[in-house]
């Protein structure tokens, strides 16, 4: 019998709960860092991110994810080069150990790691600099009503510079700034000369260059552009010497009708540790947000970019309205999000040759989903559809034909087929040993059905939803 619990080892030190390393040799963050350059952010973002450190062993280091799906597809793509990684920084590394785990505290770790990323960036960031994403145009913003005032602002802004002066563009992350910025500098590139940087370059570059001694040439380069766009200014939080000169490339700029365009993840006056006069001069041209965006953004903006895949690869990806709804309905927060999203079920699509169904879904995108962990099973199936046609469970695994019996059973064959991983006969054997030809005629029949049939259509989505959500007790 174990008498220790389920987590305990023998002899290992106390683990800091906030991720932090314990060995001072090992440093995952710059491991990180690095990932994220190599990977690109997409894929850092998507799957790199999520990877927790737990423990650094002699020869070996031991890592979490959320769910298998996650460990299985970044072991079969990126493992060799992320081993690789590692050993750049640690030779004695020969190998990298998963485990599965769900603690709530991810989370928790996951927004003290982001928190800490921002902060030591700055350090030995290979943040491009002045490198214009050519995919990051206006005519792949997706608008709506959450952010039409800001790209029509930002349309305004590249047709017209320095009407609007500065530009200053604030949201959440992962709602299109960057994007915007992007378009903008894309735009006003074709004959201006255009500098695009992150603040956190920017401080990188200005202590660099009072160390190097080339304080000069820094200033000129900064003030001989003719758009100087900023990305994530909240992140300029540097020592008074550098905001002084901040404050009078800004200036300078501004005077001789050069365009400032500035992207925060908040208003200007709720900015810290930048000093005030600067953020009044950031409130005195045109100040836009981008809000949350909408359902129907969301699911344009998935729709978009299935297009988008499609024109990419070959085998296409044919998500099912239903599908894409159901994403766009769960992952609310952020377009980042919400494209991470669909790169994973048009990675698993790609993996398995198949599109997964709505509890595979659920799976892959367990940990960006706000919906509580259901189990989906047949039994709780069948008790759902039993009390939606009021009958007992008996009679619906009885083998009696009387047509109010026959449909409820086909329905929950049905749902049992698009919401569970399971096969046609295994979903047989729990219908009282069913033939899986009964199975299929179920499931074709009430396919049939729900074209034909708006009631039944309707009563199939309310149940959907039931045993998605786990709304039982609103019957
Ligand atoms: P932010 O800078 O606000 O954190 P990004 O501009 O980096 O956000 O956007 C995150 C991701 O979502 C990017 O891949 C971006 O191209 C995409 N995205 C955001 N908004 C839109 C939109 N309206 N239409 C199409 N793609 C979008
Ligand atoms: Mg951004």
């Amino acid at each position: 019998m174990n008498i220790y619990p389920e987590n305990f080892r023998w002899s290992l030190p106390m683990k800091n709960n906030l991720n932090v390393n314990i060995d001072k040799n090992f440093n995952w963050e710059i491991i990180q860092k690095e990932l994220r350059n190599q990977f690109g952010n997409e894929i850092y973002e998507s799957w790199l991110k999520k990877i927790i450190f737990e423990e650094k062993f002699t020869n070996y280091i031991l890592v979490s994810v959320s769910t298998r799906f996650i460990r299985d597809w970044i072991v079969s793509r990126y493992l060799d080069q992320i081993l690789g990684t590692i050993k750049k920084f640690n030779k004695e590394i020969v190998r990298v150990e998963f485990k599965i785990e769900n603690k709530l505290d991810i989370e928790k770790k996951d927004t003290f790691n982001n928190l800490d990323t921002n902060i030591s960036f700055i350090k030995d960031s290979f943040l491009q600099y002045n490198r214009i994403d050519q995919n990051k145009s206006f005519e792949n913003f997706v608008i709506g009503e959450s952010n039409k005032l800001a790209f029509e602002a930002s349309k305004k802004v590249s047709e017209n510079i320095s009407h609007y002066n500065p530009f200053y563009l604030y949201s959440g992350v992962g709602m299109g700034k960057t994007h915007l910025l992007n378009a903008i500098g894309l735009k006003l590139k074709e004959d201006k000369k255009v500098t695009f940087i992150s603040a956190e370059r920017f401080m990188y570059q200005f202590v660099k260059s009072i160390k190097a001694n080339e304080m000069v040439k820094f200033k000129d380069n900064f003030r001989n552009t003719e758009v100087l766009i900023i990305d994530d200014i909240q992140f300029m939080n540097g020592k008074e010497a550098m905001q002084e000169e901040f404050f009078h490339t800004f200036n300078s700029l501004i005077d001789k009708g050069s365009q400032v365009i500035l992207s925060a993840d908040r208003p200007p006056n709720k900015l810290i540790k930048i000093q005030e006069r600067i953020k009044s001069r950031f409130s005195g041209g045109l100040v836009v947000d981008i809000q949350s965006p909408e359902y129907e953004l969301r699911l344009k903006i998935l729709k978009t970019k299935v297009d988008e895949l499609n024109i990419l690869y070959s085998e296409k990806l044919k998500l099912s309205e239903e599908t894409l709804k159901f994403i766009s309905n769960e992952i609310r927060n952020s377009i980042r999000e919400l494209v991470g999203a669909l790169n994973r079920v048009a990675s698993f699509s790609r993996i398995y040759n198949r599109i997964p169904n709505l509890n595979e879904i659920k799976i892959i995108l367990k940990d960006l989903l706000s919906i509580n962990e259901t189990n989906i099973t047949i039994d709780n199936i069948q008790t759902l559809v039993c009390k939606y046609f009021k009958i007992s469970k008996n009679e619906m695994l009885s083998s009696r034909r009387s047509r109010y019996l026959v449909r409820p059973r086909q329905v929950a064959i049905y749902l049992s087929k698009i919401l569970t991983t399971k096969s046609l006969p295994e979903i047989g054997r729990e219908f009282s040993n069913r033939d899986h030809t009964t199975v299929i005629h179920s499931v074709k029949t009430v396919e049939k059905l729900k074209n034909d049939n708006n009631e039944i259509s309707n009563g199939i989505n309310y149940l959907k939803n039931q045993i998605l959500y786990k709304k039982e007790n609103e019957i």
